[in-house]
């Protein structure tokens, strides 16, 4: 049993029962009774204290993001009816205003259909159908699939707005889940491409979008590593503000076209977390003989990117070096080597042995510095020198 692509931030309560015992056929569309956040909403559900242990499968916020608290393989702890949550996914909708009315926002509303439509496309739901008569939704009386928290409990979930909007909920999953699915392609590029969208995006792909990648692909103007870059840091993935965990989840099947295993994906979380930069991780995944050979498998070139310019942790206290311009960094007293290209302060040519040899800093009198001695011991020059030229040593 699968979990939805569309999550974007994983937190599992300890409230659930593994597994549930009934094949999932309903969905029940909760509010928090209140404008919070995935996270805060993962937060509530840790609560293990029993008067207050909750838990819904998803979570969806004002933003449009979501969470996941319970996989779909488990049953939460939401509608106070285990019958229910048994056979349900439920949903825990972010409330952009406060009661009598507890709206949910537009894009809190948009996801809230796109989950919708694949809950239904992943297992087998061919419709959602909303009954009037809350007798009708708890006995699923001619198909009814759709039921709320108030048919279990003397509770005002899932408020006035979403209730009122439940026939809409239902017409809006169904117009989608009616439009033809199209066949699935055995075109290798067709699913490379679909691959990144449905991970990376959370989303089939548009048209367009498919198309002009797919085009690249097979004139062979670009290759699979350039195609996921391209996806993978998108403005659209970016906006979902994915976290280390969710981010290493997405890439191992938007990359390598398989979910992730465990030893891997804590491997790839750990370095993340200790401030290796995305950029470097995903270079990693696609200069693997792993994705070589899935390329090659879906009959495109592998492609080539740029190593990423630097593969430092990013949260180091990494001590930049001050550019040798900066004359604070020359002073009297310093040894240092002369540049091969360095000229005298005049802009006459210095000898390559003056050059070949290290020397004590006379003095320093804006870039114009004077060198002493040799540190041979050799040789005195008095020779002044732009500090462009010098370096420390
Ligand atoms: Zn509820």
């Amino acid at each position: 049993m699968s979990n939805s692509p569309l999550v974007c931030y994983t937190k599992i309560s300890p409230n659930k029962n593994c597994p549930r015992n009934h094949k999932i056929d309903t969905i029940t569309i909760h509010h928090m009774a209140g404008n919070l956040s995935i996270e805060t909403c993962a937060n509530v559900f840790q609560n293990t204290d029993p008067k207050k242990a909750a838990s819904s499968n998803y979570g969806i916020g004002s933003d449009g993001r979501v969470g996941m608290y319970v996989e779909e393989k488990d049953r939460s702890w939401c509608s106070s009816s285990g019958d229910n949550d048994h056979r349900a996914i439920t949903i825990e909708v972010a409330d952009c205003t406060g009661e009598p009315e507890w709206r949910v926002s537009d894009k809190a509303y948009a996801t809230l259909i796109n989950l919708c439509v694949d809950i239904c496309q992943r297992n087998g739901i061919e419709k959602l159908i909303w009954a009037t008569s809350k007798t009708d939704r708890k006995n699923h009386k001619n198909g009814a699939n759709m039921t709320i928290h108030s048919d279990f409990k003397s509770t005002s979930c899932p408020g006035p707005y979403l209730q009122g909007k439940m026939p809409q909920i239902a017409a809006d999953v169904n117009a989608r889940l009616s439009q033809p699915i199209p066949a699935p392609s055995t075109d290798g590029a067709t699913k490379f491409v679909t691959n990144l969208y449905v991970n990376a995006l959370g989303r089939q792909p548009d048209t367009a979008g498919l198309n002009n990648w797919v085009n690249q692909l097979v004139s062979k103007k670009t290759g699979g590593a350039n195609v996921a870059q391209g996806i993978v840091f998108s403005q659209e993935c970016i906006n979902r503000n994915l976290n280390n965990d969710a981010w290493v989840t997405m890439l191992y099947p938007a990359v390598l076209g398989r979910p992730a295993d465990a030893a891997g994906k804590q491997n790839w979380v750990n370095q993340l977390n200790a401030g290796v930069k995305r950029e470097q991780v995903f270079y990693n995944f696609v200069t693997s003989p792993e994705f070589d050979s899935y390329c090659k498998s879906c009959g495109i070139s592998t492609g080539k990117i740029d190593a990423p310019k630097t593969s430092k942790p990013t949260t180091s206290n990494t001590v930049t070096t001050k550019p040798a311009t900066d004359t604070k960094t020359i002073k009297a007293g310093d040894t240092v080597k002369i540049a091969p290209t360095a000229k005298y302060f005049n802009g006459t040519a210095m000898p390559n042995w003056v050059k070949q040899l290290t020397w004590k800093v006379n003095s320093v009198s804006g870039s114009r510095a004077i060198l002493g001695k040799s540190t041979n011991g050799r040789y005195n020059i008095n020779s002044p020198v732009n500090v462009i030229y010098l370096t420390k040593v």
